[in-house]
């Protein structure tokens, strides 16, 4: 067994002084057991963690670690930003170029709004969709997770699907009620709720891909046909590329499918680690915001110049060879989780979303919300915690996508290689709630 004491130590201390003892709560390792592991420090592909073990990190920060960890052209950007003063709250001209660089790189997208998080991504956007329309109502879908915003909570992805919340208390009735959940890759259901209420909608929310429920990508026809619907009703198509924005092409999402959205947010690969994020669209929709428009949006540390100057070296050290080897990458892990569960006769798909990639214990194609909670996922802490025990350190729910770097190289994958046959067979082992009799 690895060491995990000091660990231990530091998730008791931690939970007497921050709730749960995480700062968000995936991290808490509570859907799959055990000790989470405190991080010490990262390199290229490999975290290390304060009992000294090394992983080879398979999240990647949650996405944004596209080029992998402390990487010499970021931390370099970083130190040089950070002599040169930490906040100054009046512009800089760093932010146009990383406005530029979004903006060049994301056609629908002519200005961009920087802040702080994908969540106040979701939420400024949100709010600029109902000022500009004048409408109140939002469409999102099951499992989709954008953020903790009030209105989205509401069978939202992410932790909120791993720890199997409904939607959170402390979100109003009034907040849940303007927003109307069905399910993904369902037009149809689309169709009916804008047959009845389409004067209502100010907006439908989607992941350009769905990412947090596990990788499910939108059915060939689904983001095209919400850009029609939203249209013919008078309602805005929200994009949210937080996490698949600069990751899996160099145009995002869009990058991939070409439909072009009203509005846009990113988060995540934008800003390499450092807390920033960006809403965007049309020039005729931005100049609703302050303070060119009525729709009020701000942030002390909004453009912040480190976390600009880390999403700037960031999206420029990504170039062609970088996104190759992001696919090749995803491709090459995916079928060799692949192999090993098939070799133990374990039922699963490994499913794409481009170059995020999810296992999911089912026998079928899942393709929303009801698939994925209907998987096997008493199947996944056994084979959490068999690649965790070896050194591969992949999601800690079976909800989250598994995000790869650039720099997983031959080495990491004989990590990984070596450690897949025992999660298989931990797995293939793993006893399911009828079994145990509950
Ligand atoms: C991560 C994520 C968010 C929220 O971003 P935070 O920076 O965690 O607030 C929003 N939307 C999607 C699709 C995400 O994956």
């Amino acid at each position: 067994m690895l060491g995990t004491e000091t660990s231990a130590a530091f998730f008791a201390r931690a939970s007497a002084v921050i709730p749960g003892g995480v700062n968000s709560p995936v991290r808490a390792f509570t859907s799959v057991g055990g000790t989470p592991r405190f991080m010490v420090s990262a390199a290229g592909p490999w975290l290390t963690d304060a009992d000294g073990n090394r992983y080879v990190d398979l999240i990647s920060s949650w996405g944004p670690m596209i080029l992998g960890h402390a990487h010499p052209a970021v931390v370099d950007a970083v130190r040089a930003a950070a002599g040169q003063g930490l906040s100054f709250g009046a512009p800089t001209p760093a932010e146009i170029e990383l406005a530029e660089e979004i903006i060049g790189r994301v056609a629908p997208v002519e200005q961009v709004r920087l802040v702080n998080s994908g969540t106040e991504a979701t939420m400024s956007a949100i709010r600029l969709a109902r000022g500009v329309t004048g409408r109140t109502g939002i469409i999102k879908f099951a499992g989709c997770y954008h953020g903790h915003v009030d209105a989205l909570l509401a069978q939202a992805g992410s932790g909120v699907a791993t720890l199997g919340l409904p939607t959170s208390p402390g979100v109003t009735g009034a907040q849940a009620a303007d927003t109307i959940v069905v399910p993904y890759n369902d037009l149809d259901a689309v169709r009916a709720v804008f047959a009845e209420r389409g004067s209502e909608i100010a907006c439908v929310i989607t992941e350009a891909a769905a990412g947090n429920m596990g990788a499910i990508a939108p059915v060939a026809g689904f983001n095209a046909g919400l850009r029609d619907l939203c249209h013919s009703h008078g309602a805005l198509l929200v994009v949210d590329e937080v996490m698949t924005g600069f990751r899996v092409s160099p145009a995002g999402w869009f990058g991939i499918d070409g439909v072009a959205g009203d509005l846009y947010t990113f988060g995540k690969v934008m800003s390499g680690g450092l807390p920033a994020a960006a809403f965007g669209g049309s020039v005729e929709l931005m100049s609703h915001l302050a303070p060119a428009g009525p729709v009020y949006q701000a942030g002390t540390l909004s453009g912040n110049p480190v976390a600009v100057a880390a999403g700037l070296a960031t999206l420029r050290t990504a170039d062609a060879a970088v996104y190759a080897a992001l696919d090749a990458n995803s491709e090459r892990l995916g079928r060799m989780i692949g192999d090993a569960l098939s070799a133990e006769g374990v039922p699963h798909r490994v499913q794409y979303a481009a170059n995020m990639l999810s296992v999911f214990f089912a026998e079928e194609q899942v393709r929303d919300y009801a698939g994925a909670q209907a998987a096997a996922t008493w199947r996944f802490p056994a084979f959490f915690h068999a690649l965790l025990e070896r050194g591969v350190y992949p999601p800690p729910s079976a909800f989250e996508a598994w995000f790869v770097s650039a720099a997983l190289d031959d080495d990491t994958f004989g990590v990984i290689e070596a450690a897949l046959p025992f999660a298989a067979k931990a797995a293939a082992t793993a006893t399911s709630p009828a079994e145990a009799g509950q």
